[in-house]
């Protein structure tokens, strides 16, 4: 038994204890289904907690965006824009509708989207008279992105923002709930995520129609007839009652996970933000990250490693952890797809960003012994090169 180098993982399930509650209650009044008390208690807790009028539960984050494209009126050939930097589940449901992606570049305050990207994107746009239909907001690792700003600028376009912020439930943004600032938000509850169902996500919005037609679509979009009649696409993306159980449970908790990723990432600023070339992403002023993932980036020149060698030599320690995420327009996927800069520069912010980026152990179950762990192992690298 070796328990002194058992593997430390980046971000695992921290459950609450209070699950099985409200799954045993599920078995036991047989709600073994994609509706019932479960997921309607959960569809009201999250509106409530994030502040919104309504929350409609799926089956994934990345179900969710395809309903919020979807109801937003996205069809083939209809131009979206979304943030570069992000995981590949922000981009793939503009793909199931045929839509065409532009990609806009992170700015250095957030590591989102920038403001400037995003004004000279949809300059070019009006001009080539190809407006897009909606822009996917990415809110990484936690940290929202200056959703004044970039609200400013789609307004004077008359776009509207869908807040892709499966990493950021639980942070806020200027005295609100982030993911609550465009016309639709998202949150994912996947396994390593802040909370979790297992796999799960939620649509949510101010506007009780959007929601109401989030659940008709995610339902196969079955109207009102005494048959089974459908005038529309829909599709099967309804949470099930069961993992609506564990969500209800999870997110009495969120508070306190946020919390503790918070603590854990001021420990490791507290012990690693002196060392030359270490930079630990920033907090935009009058925000609060839920500091889903501790993420720093490295420059090669003072350490003279890259992220991939500390990876590795994290990785024989036994500790996870991982590059950022590969900017979208880097993607053999999206060859082609337009792209636009901060500035015209050798090099985008957000591949800069990949290029020197990564992520440290930040579950929320970690403890500080495991932690000690992780700080001393990373100290040892970089010292020795
Ligand atoms: C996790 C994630 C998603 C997708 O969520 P799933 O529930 O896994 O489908 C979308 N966008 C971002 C940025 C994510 O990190």
């Amino acid at each position: 038994m070796i328990i002194e180098n058992k593997r430390i993982l980046l971000s695992s399930p921290h459950m609450s204890g209070n699950e099985q509650k409200y799954i045993n209650t599920a078995f036991e009044e047989n709600w073994i289904a994609p509706l019932g008390p479960n997921v309607d208690q959960f569809e009201m807790d999250i509106a409530t907690y994030a502040g919104v009028k309504g929350a409609s539960v799926t089956s994934s984050g990345t179900g969710a965006i395809h309903l919020a494209l979807d109801i937003l009126g996205i069809k083939q050939g209809d131009s979206v824009f979304c943030s570069t930097f992000t995981f590949i589940a922000s981009a793939n449901p503009a793909l199931y509708l045929g839509a065409e992606l532009t990609f806009i570049d992170s700015e250095v305050e957030t590591w989102n989207m920038s403001p400037l990207a995003l004004e000279r994107a949809l300059a070019y746009a009006k001009k080539e008279n190809k407006l897009p239909k909606a822009i996917i907001v990415v809110n990484l690792y936690g940290q929202s992105a200056q959703m004044d700003k970039l609200l400013e600028i789609s307004n004077s376009y008359n776009v509207p923002i869908i807040e892709d912020a499966a990493e950021s439930l639980g942070a806020d943004y200027k005295g609100k709930k982030s993911g609550t600032l465009g016309k639709i938000g998202i949150y994912s509850f996947n396994g390593n995520k802040i909370i979790t169902t297992s796999g799960g996500g939620v649509l949510i919005s101010d506007d009780e129609e959007i929601i109401a037609k989030s659940r008709f679509l995610a339902t196969q979009a079955r109207d009102h007839a005494p048959h089974y009649q459908h005038s529309v696409v829909g599709y099967n993306y309804r949470m099930s009652n069961i993992l609506a159980g564990i969500g209800i449970a999870q997110l009495q908790v969120l508070d306190d996970r946020v919390k503790r990723r918070r603590e854990i990432f001021d420990t490791y600023y507290q012990e690693l933000s002196n060392i030359d070339g270490i930079e630990f992403m920033p907090e935009l002023n009058q925000t609060k990250s839920n500091r889903w993932l501790t993420t720093l980036t490295i420059d090669q020149k003072i350490v003279k490693l890259n992220p991939y060698e500390v990876m590795d030599k994290m990785n024989e320690a036994n500790i996870e952890t991982r590059a950022l995420w590969k900017p979208l327009h880097l993607q053999p996927l999206f060859k082609g797809n337009k792209f636009f800069e901060e500035k015209e520069t050798k090099e985008s912010i957000a591949t800069s960003l990949f290029r020197n980026g990564l992520c440290l152990p930040s579950g929320s179950n970690m403890n500080q012994k495991d932690q000690t762990r992780v700080i001393e192992a990373f100290k040892k690298i970089v010292n020795n090169k």
